[in-house]
């Protein structure tokens, strides 16, 4: 049985390589054999990764300096440790000095791109983020500004994408809407969540979207059917993590994700998507050291050092133990070095996507 399936993985694995695309069926047949494959099957389908991604991006790997601008939010979703309802979460708010001045830091590095990361702050309005970002752009024209700053209306985003943001990282945490809605509160639907997914790609933004690896509840369907959704949504940048509990949330005694699986599925997700940007993120370091290389060999090119001022990186606690020890410039110096013991370099360029097919 077990050598029947490892063939059928084999030819799955060569024709998702080749074509970029797989069935339902197929999907299953590889998440359920996860953990039974062996080493030779794994090494096979993380080197037909790695293939794709070296055929777009070569060796270099891209760095987006991270910028946390607020723990507030007005959302509950039930497993991030800044939601609303979080009565021991520590809040703060960069001021727009403060944000200016992480990204001038980050330009001294050679940071080509700035992520404005932060909950659903009411004190961010539009106006307040357009003037930032135009503030961004007038002292760095050249830079890339992304977003990550949850669901707005499509006319919101359009003024922003007017004041030069250029990308926008929005997971859409569920296909299904069962899951979907036993990770949030009633008051936020998943239709909203796609309809602003739609609303980014319509106005231009390169998106991101992405899904948290191991959530509760959900089932080897669900995650098939993310995998279906991504690739049908064919974003820029696909973010995925394990999910990591945070103690002060509905969700808090749930087992984390696993490494091993989100590192699977960045392979998996590289070769339907071969040329997106795929982020080796915050919460797979946090569950394991080795998580860089992993990622990178498993077909990952994207890695976001922190700019955030120290306490306030201490503050922004979606879930816990997150990885935020070095200061940016012994982080950048570690992860230089950390890929270069496994071949690969780290780029400072501005790193947009490549369409499928563009080299
Ligand atoms: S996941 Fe985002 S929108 Fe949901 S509570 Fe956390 S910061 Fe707010």
């Amino acid at each position: 049985m077990l050598q029947k399936n490892t063939e059928k993985f084999h030819k799955i694995i060569t024709r998702l390589a080749k074509s970029h695309s797989a069935t339902r069926e197929e999907l299953l047949l590889l998440l359920k054999n996860r953990q039974e494959l062996g080493q030779e099957q794994r090494e096979f389908l993380f080197s037909e990764a790695r293939r794709n991604a070296t055929r777009y991006y070569g060796n270099k790997i891209y760095l987006r300096g991270l910028i946390e601008i607020s723990s507030f939010c007005r959302n509950d979703c039930f497993y991030c440790g800044l939601r609303r309802s979080n009565g021991n979460a520590t809040r703060y708010r960069l001021s727009e000095e403060e944000i200016l001045t992480c990204v001038e830091s980050g330009k001294r590095l050679g940071l080509q791109t700035f992520v404005l990361q932060g909950g659903e702050d009411s004190y961010w309005t539009v106006p307040r983020l357009a003037d930032i970002i135009r503030k961004i752009k007038k002292a760095s024209p050249t830079c890339a500004v992304t977003l990550s700053l949850g669901e707005m209306t499509r006319s919101d985003y359009a003024a922003l994408f007017e004041a030069g943001a250029d990308r926008y990282l929005l997971r859409h945490e569920a296909a299904s809407e069962g899951l979907y809605s036993k990770l949030h509160p009633k008051e936020m639907p998943l239709s909203r969540r796609l309809k602003a997914l739609k609303d980014l790609a319509s106005i231009g933004y390169q998106v991101g979207s992405g899904f948290m690896v191991g959530r509760p509840f959900e089932t080897i369907e669900d995650t098939a059917d993310d995998l279906i959704f991504l690739k049908n949504l064919a974003p820029s940048m696909v973010g995925i993590g394990p999910f990591v509990p945070q103690a002060d949330t509905p969700l808090g005694l749930h087992c984390p994700g696993t490494s091993d699986e989100t590192i699977f599925l960045l392979a998996v997700i590289r070769l339907l998507l071969p040329s997106v940007l795929l982020p080796a993120t915050t919460a797979l370091i946090t569950l394991d050291r080795d998580g860089y290389e992993k990622a990178v060999l498993a077909g990952a090119n994207v890695i976001m050092p922190s700019l955030t001022p120290q306490t306030a990186r201490q503050a922004y606690k979606i879930y816990d133990g997150k990885a935020s020890a070095e200061d940016t410039v012994q982080q950048i110096e570690i992860i230089g070095e950390r890929l270069k013991r496994i071949g690969y370099e780290i780029s400072l360029d501005r790193g947009d996507a490549k369409k499928t097919g563009e080299h």
